[in-house]
């Protein structure tokens, strides 16, 4: 322990450090931090720093506000695109009660609780996003429009996608900051970009996705450029989504690999899907946490509609990549790049062990474009729907008790809470699409 903050204290001595930011996220998945000057970190490393909890989505009450921050030590990075005289770092924490207990609002706490105890199953989790986002221009005070820098599309290359200077650099952030990124490229939207990186353990994986859109928002700012990563920011367009990559591993084998089956997919495997199709409408509220997320799953964007999964058709909610071995794995395809990772891999993976240990089936593979299926043919193979809004997704939410255990109650109740004002502020708002159908009209 003292090696290791020691190893830290050195690092930052010999880097020039200057500023520490101490990060961490609320329940809805917004990264908050807390800078201190250098002298202060090896307070920090030993856990003193208190912060005031009350003033966080989701953190506490008042009268129980205090909250003291754990930085982990793997997390310290130091920002490129600062001056490297007078560095600013940044270490990612766990918030704890002044009692020393793990705090119950802490969506980390929340994931690594769940990874003990597929830990106690055996495995760990792996996982690899890939994150989809838009970069808009700004006005000239910085404000962000909808309209979009290029007009190129899939894979297109320079000089159409002007957006490949801002991503080029990013992808070189990224790499300074200990990610290994595997492909960069333009997404088919006009704007919309994708950048994939290596899978890792499942903690490791949130908590790079939640400095990925840091430094990507960051970043596309120096480019003047807005980068979003809200869903589906503009109509008839593909909106973004966070395909979630997911494996259990066994040691250092793949679990969900099995040579000595014709399709390759163990018996976990089947199960882990089955569980993830049981429970992908009671889970959306987390892995679709927005109003605007549901704008995204409707048909004819490659974004997923219905609960089922197949080998290569990308309109499954669940779809199985050709690469086996280690690679084995399963894709999940309707998470958005606006939730909490940390929650979503905690759902998921709650799901899926729920899956091994009730071995659960899934249905059948699907193999046809869902998208052109008709109701009455859906209906008769027992293919459900994703939920169509954030209402929807929260009444399923509040019916599953495997989500309640999985998030505690905490976590469970104060995000249901959050997420019913939500909706409710947005139900009473008259919309653009309503005056321009109704205000002549009637
Ligand atoms: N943007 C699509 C989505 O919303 C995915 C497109 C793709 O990666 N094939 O999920
Ligand atoms: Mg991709
Ligand atoms: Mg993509
Ligand atoms: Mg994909």
């Amino acid at each position: 322990e003292t090696a290791v903050k020691q190893e830290i204290l050195e690092k930052a001595r010999r880097l020039g450090v200057k500023f520490v930011r101490l990060q961490f996220t609320d329940i809805l998945g917004v990264l908050k931090n807390v800078a201190i000057p250098v002298e202060q970190l090896d307070k920090a490393l030993d856990g003193e720093l208190m912060f005031d909890g009350s003033s966080i989505h989701g953190f506490a009450r008042i009268e129980e506000s205090d909250m003291y921050l754990r930085p982990d030590p793997n997390t310290f990075v130091i920002f490129p695109w600062r001056p490297r005289d007078g560095a600013v770092a940044r270490l990612i924490c766990d918030v704890y009660n002044p009692d020393g207990t793990p705090f119950a609002g802490c969506p980390r706490n929340c994931l690594r609780r769940m990874l003990d105890r597929a830990k106690s199953m055996g495995y760990t989790m792996h996982a690899g996003p890939e994150m989809e986002f838009f970069l808009f221009h700004v006005d000239a005070d910085g404000k962000p429009l909808l309209e979009t820098h290029d007009k190129a599309g899939y894979f297109d290359l320079s000089p159409i996608d002007k957006g490949e200077n801002a991503r080029r650099e990013m992808v070189m952030a990224l790499e300074e900051m200990g990610f290994e990124i595997e492909t960069s490229h333009h997404e088919v939207a006009p704007g919309q970009h994708e950048i994939d990186f290596k899978h890792s353990d499942a903690l490791d994986i949130a908590d790079k996705i939640v400095t990925f859109k840091f430094v990507v928002r960051t970043l596309a700012q120096r480019h003047g450029l807005h980068a979003t990563f809200m869903p589906k920011p503009v109509f008839g367009i593909n909106g973004s989504g966070m395909h979630m990559n997911q494996s259990l591993f066994r040691g250092e084998e793949n679990a969900f690999h099995d040579a000595s089956r014709p399709d390759g997919l163990s018996a976990e495997a089947y199960y882990y899907i089955g569980g993830l199709l049981k429970h992908a409408r009671s889970m959306a509220a987390i892995t679709n946490s927005t109003v605007n997320s549901y704008k995204r799953l409707v048909p004819g964007y490659e974004a997923p509609v219905y609960v089922a999964w197949a080998e290569g058709n990308r309109s499954a909610l669940i779809r199985i990549p050709q690469k086996r071995g280690l690679s084995t794995r399963v894709e999940l395809r309707n998470p958005d790049p606006a939730c909490n990772p940390y929650l979503a891999l905690t759902v998921n993976l709650a799901a899926g062990l729920e899956g091994i240990r009730e071995k659960i089936d899934p249905p059948p593979r699907f193999p046809i474009n869902i998208y052109h299926i008709t109701d009455a043919d859906r209906m008769e193979r027992g293919i459900t729907s994703l939920p169509a809004s954030l209402e929807e997704a929260i009444k399923e939410m509040s019916a599953d008790p495997v989500m309640r255990e999985a998030l505690g109650e905490h976590i469970y109740t104060k995000f249901i809470e959050a997420k019913t004002a939500e909706w409710n502020e947005y139900r009473i708002r008259i919309t653009p699409w309503e005056i321009d159908r109704y205000l002549v009209n009637y």
